[in-house]
């Protein structure tokens, strides 16, 4: 044998240890299902995903199946059971666990424990959720998957807690996420060989997470809706000379909203140098997810519940002459919405908030289901007295956010941007001096006086708002599409006479 071969057989054995092993896992994950466990025309619906759960754990040795939370709320088999009926879905589907989103809040502490407790098959970890000043819930738990240990922490993103309704989440106390993340991640890793966390942020938070935090090796989130159909490899190995030795490089994915799709990541483990090699990831989709033989016992719960709420959801209350969707800064259905507001309790002016409008209505006969579908939150009407300048305040103020603008009944203005990128009422109806009665939810109260530092002095009326929108659009018997014009963009910058 040469030297010059010799030597290169020795280096190559240096290099590559003869027991050295990679390998490889398939982790299969849903985020922001949002209650969509019926098959409709985006929506595979909960017993397709489950069945592909099972197909792939037939023809793969390590599967690993997730969820990045908000599983409640959405149509009416959601708010109708106070999630109780999601969370039972949930359990028979094989997940291998969950974590709570923002919306798993919603129906208040009392229906959440009663929901986990429903959970008999299926672990539910978050690390930085406490009640009564106690973890909710244990952070973590290690499974073996093949040959490796896996450990797997959950946890609710930084902030999201501001846009859960305040009476939700009274008792509650939730904790940085990237700190309580950082305590558990270096934790885990001195017992598992991979660090998966499941997290309810949005995929820009948790690029940001995987750079900071140490020792995650995966990272599976969810709750900005979008449709991630790559996953990225964050965080770069320096040089372990300058002491980053311990540095690992994190995986980043998310799947999609509603059960548009099933993310499924490959992930190769070297056990060598404890390292993730590589990794594939494709999203599952609805159509291909069609295909699949749908699991017999989430079909038969799902009917099972939809069957009984058929009397109170299925009965019809009027006929839609044109769909009313959620485009433009103006929404047919929000028009509608605010409305419905105003008229319930013979308000001047009616406002609801973009993100409670959850859906479009459709056109032609529509139930019970259809309004829920719309605005499926738990909300009561409000009214508070304002004068015109405070309203254009609040008007402003509100638009200025990322959450949208305030939908309004009663009133017409021009809505433009500054070029600091802050919300301006161009020319609006109302009489700045003159004081007006306003109806909207409990929810766009607390917003306004949380996030806005705006004292609104409101008075709840206690009346649920999706009763009082059935009872207005079978009052209107017939829908036209609202009347335009109520928020009026302007592209540019206007120059307002002073
Ligand atoms: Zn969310």
């Amino acid at each position: 044998m040469s030297r010059k071969i010799f030597c290169i057989l020795i280096s190559w054995w240096l290099v590559v240890p003869l027991h050295a092993k990679v390998h490889r896992i398939v982790v299969l994950h849903t985020n922001d299902l949002h209650a969509h466990l019926a098959a409709s025309g985006r929506s595979a619906g909960a017993a397709a995903i489950a069945g592909y759960f099972k197909q792939v754990r037939a023809e793969e040795r390590n599967v690993l199946v997730l969820d990045a939370g908000d599983y409640l709320q959405g149509p009416p088999i959601s708010a109708a059971t106070k999630g109780r009926a999601v969370f039972e879905v949930m359990d028979l589907m094989g997940y291998s666990s969950l974590t709570l989103g923002n919306h798993e809040f919603d129906y208040g502490a009392e229906s959440l424990q009663q929901g986990i407790d429903l959970l008999e098959e299926t672990p539910i970890i978050s690390c930085n959720v406490l009640y009564q000043g106690k973890p909710l819930l244990p952070p973590s738990f290690i499974i073996s998957i093949g040959e490796l240990k896996v450990a797997v922490v959950g946890g609710l993103g930084g902030g999201l807690y501001h846009s859960i309704s305040a009476k939700c989440i009274a008792g509650f106390e939730f904790l940085p996420l990237a700190a309580e993340i950082q305590r558990q991640a270096t934790r885990l890793n001195e017992k598992a060989d991979l660090v998966i966390a499941i997290t309810h942020q949005g995929f820009d938070r948790d690029l940001e997470m995987a750079e900071r935090v140490r020792g995650i090796d995966v990272i599976i989130g969810g709750h900005d809706h979008g449709w991630h159909d790559s996953a990225k490899m964050v965080g770069v190995i320096k040089d372990a000379a300058a002491g980053e030795k311990d540095r690992r490089q994190t995986v980043v994915a998310s799947a999609a909203p509603y059960g548009k799709a099933v993310g499924r990541l490959e992930l190769f483990y070297d056990d060598e140098t404890d390292k993730l090699v590589d990794f594939k990831f494709r999203l599952v989709t609805a159509a291909e997810l069609a295909e699949v033989a749908p699991l017999g016992k989430v079909a038969e719960k799902i009917e099972e519940v939809e069957r009984s709420l058929e009397q109170r959801f299925g009965r019809k209350l009027a006929t839609v002459l044109e769909p009313l969707n959620r485009k433009g800064w103006e929404k047919p259905v929000g028009s509608l919405v605010a409305d419905g507001l105003a008229w319930a309790v013979g308000a001047e002016i009616g406002l609801t908030n973009t993100g409670g409008l959850r859906d479009d209505l459709p056109a032609g006969e529509i139930t019970v289901a259809d309004i829920w579908k719309v605005i499926p939150f738990d909300n009561t009407i409000c009214t508070f007295n304002v004068t015109g300048k405070q309203l254009i305040n609040i008007l402003e103020r509100y638009a200025s956010r990322r959450s949208g603008a305030l939908q309004v009944s009663g009133l017409s203005h021009q809505l433009y941007f500054s070029n600091r990128g802050r919300a301006k009422i161009g020319e609006c109806s109302l009489a700045l001096q003159r004081s007006y009665r306003v109806s909207t939810t409990d929810y766009v109260c607390q917003q306004i006086e949380k996030r806005l530092g705006e004292k609104l002095d409101y008075l709840d009326t206690g009346r649920d708002w999706r009763v009082a929108l059935e009872e207005y659009v079978t009052h209107l018997g017939v829908v036209e599409k609202p009347e335009t014009g109520r928020i009026k963009y302007v592209e540019k910058e206007l120059k307002i006479k002073k």
